[in-house]
């Protein structure tokens, strides 16, 4: 019983386009998606430290020009001080007050940043600079990596000591940038001294706040140039990448999609030369499999690849070429067989089922057409004595040498048959009386004069012949009938005669 087929089999050319197709993103993803990743962890990293490197040099500085926080922001708030400080510092390559490109993780900035570093501090990226020159990318946003100095209102009251008011905004929040660039890494620090209480907070840190414990492993120390400890200062927020990074890694997105974009259509090109070459190959050998299936014995199908489909494709050749070979044999043992089937084995003629079927099929013809058919039965006289007298060896030679004469002195349409033992038994188409009793006469006297001597010096070999011609209407079987009546009276007349 045949399955129920519910929907049709998804063809061989989607399955492979699919499959690369699916194996070609995934790769993309995987590959590409994990690169990212990393590279976005790395600018993440690289970011947060150089915001630390800029901060660090400047509670450096800001102390180191007035002695101590207090004394400095007195006199000048910390962001007053970073932007101006900014203005005039030139770090001595590797004095870490400020890291060059390598200390801030250059291998992984993009490139496009690591040539704004390289630029150094003397050169503005934007078109507007006007903060002064030389400002260090990472720090033309002042509280960008750090918190400017004003506390929230009402948490830090102004200095006693008239010291200048704070500008900016308060510390949680960033300001917009001084020229509208936004390069440089967003990093937030709480800056505590170093007996850890806070000098410059954000929330939720307050000032003169304790550092809690939990959060004394994050804090990293800034010493002075000399090795004495400073103060500590406490990443708070997120890095912001700079511009640079961001647009590097927004292109390294575009790359990916692109990059996806293409192995999806190397996939498709992929998938249809491959499931062309494939089910080419498979439609020619389901086409040669319903010829042989048709009867065309032997039709090959011609796939040059030597893979699997390659491998189906000559065991189908071999299996055609031996089915044609086989059926050739079949056949010609067939053919060989049906001769058996109608010829006497002796005698070589045709044997008496054969002649019946024979002669019922042309005594219709001639009823068709209205034309004679002379039957005639032959017997060779006195046989059991040539038997008898000459061994059964020389009468199945002389049964042989009737046969071949009477083969070859009747024609073609002729129909000739040994009937039985020394009995044969001839239908003449399109013959009347007279011409069938010239013919049988000229057998019989060709018998009687055959050289039967060459056989046996005393042989002698004659034939009586009875001859009826058929009327319309007649069975060959009454005919034959006839024609034996005929026979029997010329044995009776004295052998070696043809009666009719
Ligand atoms: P008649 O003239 O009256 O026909 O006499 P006959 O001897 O020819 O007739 P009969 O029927 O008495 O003998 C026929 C003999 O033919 C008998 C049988 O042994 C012989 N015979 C039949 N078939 C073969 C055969 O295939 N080979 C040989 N050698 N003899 C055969
Ligand atoms: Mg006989
Ligand atoms: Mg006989």
């Amino acid at each position: 019983m045949r399955p129920i087929v519910e929907k049709p089999p998804m063809p061989l050319r989607v399955k492979l386009i699919l499959s690369l197709l699916l194996t070609s993103l995934l790769a993309v993803l995987a590959v590409g998606g994990v690169a990212y990743q990393q590279l976005q962890r790395k600018f993440d990293r690289s970011a947060a430290e150089q915001a630390f490197a800029g901060f660090r040099a400047d509670v450096i500085a800001y102390i180191g020009q007035y002695g101590s926080w207090q004394a400095a922001s007195a006199r000048e708030s910390f962001r007053d001080f970073a932007r101006r400080h900014q203005g005039s510092h030139t770090p001595p390559p590797g004095s870490g007050e400020q890291p060059g490109p390598d200390a801030a993780g250059d291998a992984g900035r993009s490139p496009a940043e690591r040539e704004d570093a390289a630029r150094g501090p003397q050169q503005g990226r934007g078109p507007d600079n006007g903060d002064g020159p030389g400002r260090r990318p990472e720090q033309r946003d002042g509280p960008g990596h750090g918190p400017d100095d004003a506390p929230p209102p009402g948490e830090r009251p102004p200095p006693p000591d008239g010291r200048p008011a704070h500008d900016g905004p308060p510390p949680g929040q960033r300001p917009p940038p001084p020229h509208g660039g936004d390069d440089a890494p967003t990093f937030r620090f709480v800056l505590f001294d170093a007996d850890g209480r806070a000098l410059l907070p954000t929330p939720p840190y307050r000032v003169g706040e304790q550092l809690p414990d939990d959060a004394r492993s994050d804090a990293q120390a800034i010493t002075g140039n000399d090795g004495q400890l400073l103060a500590y200062a406490l990443p708070n927020g997120q890095a912001t990448l700079s511009r640079a990074d961001r647009e590097f890694l927004s292109a390294l997105r575009q790359a990916l999609l692109v990059g996806a974009l293409a192995a999806i259509v190397v996939a498709v090109a992929l998938g249809l030369l491959l499931s062309n070459a494939l089910s080419g190959a498979l439609r020619r050998l389901t086409v040669a499999s319903r010829a042989l299936a048709d009867g065309q014995l032997g039709v090959q199908v011609d796939v040059q690849t030597r893979d699997e489909v390659g491998e189906l494709a000559h065991a189908f050749n071999r299996m055609s070429r031996e089915l044609a070979a086989s059926h050739a044999t079949i056949a010609q043992q067939a053919e060989q067989l049906r001769e058996l089937s109608v010829r006497d084995p002796l005698t070589l003629l045709f044997n008496r089922r054969h002649f019946d079927e024979q002669a019922t099929r042309l005594l219709a013809q001639a009823a068709r057409s209205s034309r004679p058919v002379a039957l005639v039965m032959a017997d060779l006289d006195h046989f059991k004595q040539i038997n008898d007298a000459h061994s059964h060896a020389v009468g199945d030679a002389v049964l042989k040498t009737v046969a071949q004469l009477l083969q070859d002195h009747t024609r073609s349409g002729d129909l000739l048959a040994r009937y039985g033992g020394e009995e044969f038994v001839l239908a003449f188409p399109d013959t009347g009386l007279s011409d069938a009793l010239a013919l049988c006469d000229k057998l019989r006297a060709l018998i009687e004069r055959h050289p039967w001597a060459n056989l046996h010096p005393d042989l002698t070999v004659t034939m009586s012949l009875g001859v009826a011609i058929a009327t319309s209407g007649e069975t060959a079987e009454q005919a034959l009938k006839r024609a034996d009546a005929q026979l029997y009276a010329a044995k009776a007349a004295g052998r070696n005669r043809v009666c009719a």
